[in-house]
């Protein structure tokens, strides 16, 4: 299964990408998980990076498109893959079908401006690992740490000014790869508003898994 997650940030798709990683046993590739472990790690790409994300602007289309072709390219990869945060503009998309990646399906999470706030303002997320926390959704275990062990910090773009203008990029230049892949007929919509076990249960029917 090659599978795109497709929605606004704050839409849950690192959430439910977790639970169809384990399901259906193939890797989540993330862009913004790699990204911000260059950020961390303080390597050029991360420092390339830091300067986009700390706007909440998209990293140019050919430093991301390079990254993810590299990581589609590697052996854990050959039966399927979740891209999760990619493609997140046209020509990103047309990169992937170019490189002659054959996507099955588009999960798209529906979820409205409103609620998308709300929901970032409150996230949380592993230092180490990346999985994603929220304090009144997802809170984090009673010792304070991930199920990991990692450390649980707030992401930096995860401010109110940064969201707005996450959301603003995110219909400019993310919402119309879901026509481009809808004219393919790949699209499949979740309504992504309710809770994570209601937005996983309908994904889970969606997807027919
Ligand atoms: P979210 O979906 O919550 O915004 P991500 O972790 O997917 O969070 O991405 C965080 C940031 O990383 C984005 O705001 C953007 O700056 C950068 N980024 C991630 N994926 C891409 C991509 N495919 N193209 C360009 N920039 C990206
Ligand atoms: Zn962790």
């Amino acid at each position: 299964m090659k599978l795109i997650l497709l929605g606004p940030p704050g839409a849950g798709k690192g959430t439910q990408a977790e639970v169809l990683t384990k399901k259906l046993g193939i890797e989540t590739i993330s862009t913004g998980v790699m990204l911000r472990a260059a950020m961390r790690d303080g390597t050029d790409l991360g420092k390339l990076a830091k300067e986009y994300i700390d706007q909440g602007k998209l990293v140019p289309d050919e430093v991301v498109v390079g990254i993810v072709k590299e990581r589609l390219s590697q052996d854990d990869c050959k039966n399927g893959f979740i891209l999760d945060g990619f493609p997140r503009t046209i020509p990103q998309a047309e990169a992937l079908t170019n490189a002659g990646v054959e996507i099955d399906k588009v999960l798209s999470l529906e979820v409205d401006d409103e609620i998308i706030v709300e929901r970032l303002t409150g996230r949380r997320e592993c230092k180490a690992c990346g999985t994603p926390y929220h304090i009144k959704n997802k809170p984090v275990p009673e010792s304070g740490k991930c199920v990991c062990g990692g450390e649980i910090i707030q992401r930096a773009d995860d401010n109110e000014e940064t969201i707005r203008n996450r959301i603003k990029v995110y219909h400019e230049q993310t919402e119309p790869i879901k026509e481009y892949y809808a004219s393919l007929g790949k699209v499949v919509s979740v309504d992504s508003a309710g809770t994570v076990e209601e937005t996983n249960a309908a994904v889970i029917s969606a997807l027919g898994l």
